[in-house]
């Protein structure tokens, strides 16, 4: 496969230089058509990515806002990392677990203590696991995956796991399938070949095309619920974001599903980072402008938020289009039950709790969603972007979002996330259209109040 093909960097840099000379007009036609939530061409995209004057940003940002609205309504899932380990042969200059880091205390989970993470994430009212780890063939294979996936399945109630890890042979990536996991995710970091190379300089992770390629892989082997993204402040956040949006577009021609969700992690401190300073910073505003841009884009992509960014500014992004956040994370092996800053991958920066998180979604709101129906009923890959793209996936996704909050509200909520998370129920189940959902979610409600659990459509 020649990679080249698929993120030609003359092309990109040629788009962004042409986008240059757009006339307001231009721009505020864009944002207009993309209402209609086709998404856009890579010279649209270019064009919005130029933008620096604040009227028109702030035109960009109606537009997310109300497409984020009208594709998913007022949903937000939440979700935990688990960090399995911190070992790792490689070394990206970024992270606090690249192999030269000889200060970190490493830590490889036994199974029993993956256990024990899932189970105190599972006691802070999470449903959805994100695992995560290093890179190292002797400790982090794709046994250890497996065994630690299963581990969970088997004894807790987290009910989708997820997977961010090394890029993996076809044989490795069908052992995931196998275990059922949901999403696999990986981020190309940045898909601009001279910096890759200078971030990566030794480990399997140097080799860009192994990286690059492993989604094809993965869809070779099953999975069709795929994350990507690019780390934010390594190289031009305008050349990489482009380059995502055609990553997206070359998966979705081939395969006829795009990624499932974009992440937007953007670069933190990471204890005795490699890197002096950030490469290319990319500021709050910035970070608001990709946002806008990838919910136009890519209509029907999730977009996931994590703790790396402040409280501050991930409650206004979840107003311009952010569809998934983590919530109460940490970024150690082992981390939920005792935290070690010597251990971490990166300092995370919101640290509010779950219940303090979901207190402000609500109040803003949102609807926190536990949902997990979807990979568990095979609406995944091709059969997930139809129902979404003909929007009949809300009719689904927003009953399961108010079951799976109820359960929180029962059995998790502190007094106050309570009173306001009911009131919110009462209200969005007054919002279903349909007659028979909503009566058949009305029924549900009170089975959930007299015991029951884990009841979705
Ligand atoms: N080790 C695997 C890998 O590199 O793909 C999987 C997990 S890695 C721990 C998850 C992601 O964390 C990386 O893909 C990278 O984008 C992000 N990351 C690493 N260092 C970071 C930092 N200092 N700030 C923010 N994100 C960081
Ligand atoms: Fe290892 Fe992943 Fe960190 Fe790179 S980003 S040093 S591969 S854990």
């Amino acid at each position: 496969m020649d990679t080249h093909k698929i993120i030609n960097e003359s092309y990109i840099n040629e788009l962004l230089e042409n986008a240059k000379s757009a006339s307001r007009e231009d721009i505020l036609n864009i944002i207009e058509k993309s209402r209609e939530c086709f998404g856009l061409t890579f010279e649209e995209a270019a064009l919005l990515l130029q933008v620096e004057d604040e009227e028109l940003l702030e035109k960009m940002f109606e537009a997310s806002t109300y497409i984020k609205e009208k594709i998913y309504g007022n949903r937000i899932v939440i979700f935990a990392p688990l960090y399995t380990s911190n070992e790792c042969t490689n070394n990206c200059l970024y992270c606090g677990f690249r192999a030269e880091n000889k200060e970190l205390h490493r830590r490889t989970l036994q199974l029993i203590e993956v256990v024990a993470e899932a189970k105190t994430i599972q006691d802070q009212g999470h449903k959805r696991i994100l695992l995560v780890c290093g890179e190292d063939e002797s400790k982090t294979d794709v046994e250890h995956i497996v065994d630690s996936v299963k581990a969970i399945y088997d004894n807790t109630d987290i009910r989708r796991i997820n997977v961010n890890a090394s890029p993996m042979k076809v044989e490795d990536f069908k052992q995931l399938k196998n275990i059922g996991i949901g999403t696999y995710q990986i981020f190309q970091e940045t898909y601009h070949r001279e910096t890759y190379k200078i971030m990566h300089p030794t480990g399997s992770k140097s080799d860009y095309d192994w990286r690059l390629t492993a989604l094809d892989r993965a869809f070779e082997a099953g999975i069709d619920d795929l994350g990507i993204g690019v780390l934010l402040g390594l190289y031009d956040y305008k050349f990489d974001v482009l380059a995502t949006l055609i990553h997206s577009d070359y998966l979705d021609n081939k395969y006829h599903v795009g990624p499932h969700t974009i992440s937007i992690p953007r670069l933190r401190p990471a204890h005795n980072s490699g890197l002096k300073e950030v490469p290319c910073p990319v500021s709050d505003d910035d970070l608001r402008k990709i946002v806008a841009i990838y919910r136009l884009a890519v209509p029907y992509t999730g977009i996931i938020l994590s703790t790396r960014e402040s409280a501050k500014l991930r409650d206004e992004l979840l107003e311009l289009g952010v569809s998934q956040i983590s919530a109460g994370s940490k970024t150690n092996p082992g981390g939920y039950e005792e935290d070690d800053n010597e251990a971490t991958q990166f300092e995370t920066s919101d640290e509010r709790s779950v219940d303090e998180m979901l207190q402000v979604v609500t109040r803003q709101g949102h609807l926190p969603s536990f949902c997990t129906a979807c990979y568990r009923a095979k609406r995944t890959g091709e059969a997930f972007m139809e129902l979404a793209k003909d929007a009949h996936i809300h009719e689904f996704c927003h009953p399961n979002a108010i079951l799976t909050y109820k359960e929180y509200l029962i059995d998790y909520a502190s007094g106050q996330t309570k009173k306001e998370g009911e009131a919110l129920i009462e209200i969005e189940v007054n919002k279903i259209i349909d007659k028979k959902i909503k009566e058949e979610t009305v029924k549900r409600l009170e089975r959930i109040e007299k015991g029951e659990r884990d009841l979705y459509f």
